[in-house]
């Protein structure tokens, strides 16, 4: 009987194995998806996640792979509006005292590689489907290409996201609404005060707002923001729907800024 079966391999799946792999705990990492994820989504690491890191003894490689993010600067109109210090902000509290930029998908790959080294490696394409609280063990039935396995396991964590097998299976509420808004998310190469390497502007328009954030070690920045009313109904937009409406809004807030929409890698909703 495997100790621990661990479903997801997001974040926080991975950093779970991570801590009981380093612990000698025997387990596995199963995951229905086919790879790690691929697409923009959350960026900012904060202090408390690098202390946690330091337990582990891969903090200061993290912050080797991400962007120490210097300055907030809020734009609107025709004036910087305000500016904040983010670089020591936390300065004589933490050894970590910034606001570290590193995009989830390529944080996720440092987690897998570390979790290698480890010598555990995640089973994708292997779902969760239901499992059974049997007292002693939970007694979880796993699909890989069609076929069916029954594994036995002391304990299952559930770190299966947003729509978890293993929260419903508990009959457990998940608190909270939906924003009314469609947010967009693209990474895309700019130029431009706003397109800034090392500081995150947020900039405020009458159509609404955009934050703009250092991410990639090649040098994209991430743009997030509500979609127009006028996209809301197109489906999945592309990039080029949207960087007219993100040039415009900046150009109010006195920003110049210019995509290189060839190199626009991603834009999601
Ligand atoms: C477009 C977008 C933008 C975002 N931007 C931000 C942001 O700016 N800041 C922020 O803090 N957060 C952001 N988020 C949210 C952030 O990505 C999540 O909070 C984070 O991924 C949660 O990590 P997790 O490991 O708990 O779950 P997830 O990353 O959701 O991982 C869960 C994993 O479980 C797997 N899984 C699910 N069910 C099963 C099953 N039955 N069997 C096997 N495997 C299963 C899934 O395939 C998945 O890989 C964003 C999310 C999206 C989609």
């Amino acid at each position: 009987m495997n100790s621990i079966l661990i479903t997801g391999a997001g974040p926080t799946g991975l950093v779970l194995a991570l801590y009981l792999a380093r612990r000698g705990v025997p387990l596995r990492i199963i995951d229905k998806n086919s790879g790690p994820g691929r697409t923009s989504r959350a960026m900012a690491v904060h202090a408390r996640t690098l202390e946690f890191y330091r337990q582990l003894d891969i903090a200061d490689e993290a912050v080797a792979k991400g962007i120490k993010v210097n300055e907030l600067h809020i734009r609107g109109g025709s004036k910087e509006k305000g500016r904040a210090e983010l670089g020591d902000m936390g300065g004589g509290l933490s050894p970590y005292p910034f606001v570290l930029s590193f995009a989830q998908d390529e944080h996720e790959q440092f987690l897998l590689e570390k979790l290698k080294e480890s010598g555990i490696e995640v089973e994708w394409e292997t779902e969760l489907s239901s499992f059974i609280d049997e007292g002693g063990y939970v007694a979880a039935e796993l699909k890989k290409n069609g076929k069916t396995e029954t594994v036995k396991a002391a304990f299952l964590c559930g770190c299966d996201g947003a729509h978890s097998t293993v929260r419903r299976g508990l009959g457990l509420d998940f608190h909270g609404g939906t924003y009314e808004h469609t947010f967009y998310v693209a990474d895309a190469e700019a130029s431009g005060d706003a397109a800034s390497k090392h500081d995150l502007n947020m900039c405020l328009g009458e159509d609404g707002f955009c934050i703009v954030f250092p991410v990639r070690s090649t040098g994209l920045n991430r743009f997030i923001g509500i979609l127009p009313p006028a996209l809301e109904d197109r489906g999945k937009p592309a990039f080029e729907d949207v960087a007219p409406f993100i040039e415009n809004l900046l150009q109010n807030s006195r920003c110049e800024l210019v995509f290189d929409v060839s190199r626009s890698s991603s834009c999601g909703r």
